[in-house]
Formats: C-alpha cells, sequence, structure tokens
C-alpha cells in the first residue's frame, strides 16, 4: 500500500451490518472530517483523472458526489450527476442493472453529455460494480468516451471490474 492508500485505510471506519447483516460497510465520513486526509484523497483522484486524460465528470449518487464536486473545482472540468430514479428534474436516460436479488436503475439527464469527448465516472466505492457499469454504460450511450472509473476503494474480492468489461478502473485503496 502506497502512502495515501494507507491514510485512508486509517480514516475510514468499517461498520459490520449495516444496512443489513452480513455488510461491512465502509464509511467514509471520518474521511471527510478529516481535512487533510479528504485534500490528500481529492488530490490522488485528480492525479489518476489527468493522466487519464479527463474532459468531464461523472459523479454517482450520492457520496460519489462529494469527490466529484471537490475534483470539478479543482480540475475546472464539467460534472454531470448520475442518480436514483426520478431525483433528475430535466428530461433523462436511464440504464437497469442486475442486483444479487432483484434490479435497480440510474438515470443522467439527457443533455449531460458531449458526443466524442472523454469522461471519468467517479464514486466513492466499486463492490459488486453494477452501479459504475449502468454509469460508464449511461455514458456510453450518450457517444460519449470513458476514459475511466475511479474510486476511493475497490472491494476487489466482489470482482466489481470484470463487470465493467474493458473500461480502465483505478481505485486508491484496493481490499483484495
Ligand atoms: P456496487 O454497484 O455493488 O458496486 O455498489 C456500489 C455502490 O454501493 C456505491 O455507490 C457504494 O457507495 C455502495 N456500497 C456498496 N457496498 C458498500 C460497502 N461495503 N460500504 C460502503 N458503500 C458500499
Amino acid at each position: 500500500m502506497d502512502a495515501l492508500a494507507q491514510t485512508i485505510a486509517q480514516v475510514i471506519r468499517d461498520v459490520p451490518d449495516f444496512p443489513k447483516p452480513g455488510i461491512l460497510f465502509k464509511d467514509i465520513t471520518p474521511l471527510l472530517a478529516d481535512h487533510t486526509a479528504f485534500r490528500a484523497t481529492i488530490g490522488g483522484l485528480c492525479e489518476r483523472a489527468r493522466a487519464r486524460g479527463a474532459e468531464g465528470l461523472v459523479a454517482v449518487e450520492s457520496r460519489g458526489f462529494l469527490f466529484g464536486a471537490a475534483m470539478a473545482y479543482e480540475l475546472q472540468l464539467p460534472l454531470q450527476l448520475i442518480r436514483k430514479p426520478g431525483k433528475l428534474p430535466y428530461k433523462t436516460v436511464s440504464m437497469s442493472y442486475q442486483l444479487e436479488y432483484g434490479s435497480d436503475r440510474v438515470e443522467m439527464h439527457v443533455d449531460a453529455v458531449e458526443a466524442g469527448r472523454s469522461y471519468v465516472v467517479v464514486d466513492d466505492l466499486i463492490a459488486t460494480g453494477g452501479t459504475a457499469a449502468a454509469a460508464a454504460d449511461l455514458v456510453e450511450m450518450r457517444r460519449g468516451k470513458v476514459a475511466a472509473c475511479l474510486f476511493v476503494i475497490e472491494l476487489g474480492f466482489l470482482r466489481g471490474r470484470e463487470r465493467l468489461g474493458a473500461r480502465p478502473v483505478e481505485a486508491l485503496v484496493t481490499y483484495p
């Protein structure tokens, strides 16, 4: 683990059995409360987005917004939002994805993505990869390019990367 990964791993809090039994929830609120660690995290994410040639950012509801907004401010890039159904006010495009039991759906404004532009998808954490894959699908559906999918935390044992196919995936901390 590099120094940034160690800092993040030390600051985030593991909450067992939240929101349901058997889930070990990675709570990023202590990271937000620690401005030194938060700045370092945003720095690490921005460095990776720059290296991938990001021309826009697509942040996933809701904790992805916290990181995506700070990155957009720092990188001076457009920020677009991926939200749960019914939250975005204007016309939307939507994408369903499979969960272990049942399915879920995310939406994006129909004019969010510029065709041919390169976007980085940002979220706090990749677990099974379903949410990020649906976000990436929405970008591509509007003929944007997905330069990378970027996360603070990766739960590697859930193999979320595989669900993202050939799209580059980067995380600041990976739990193998
Ligand atoms: P997935 O679609 O399975 O990759 O789930 C990713 C989304 O669910 C992200 O927006 C995460 O914030 C949230 N999530 C899933 N598992 C966890 C976990 N163990 N701790 C914190 N957030 C999680």
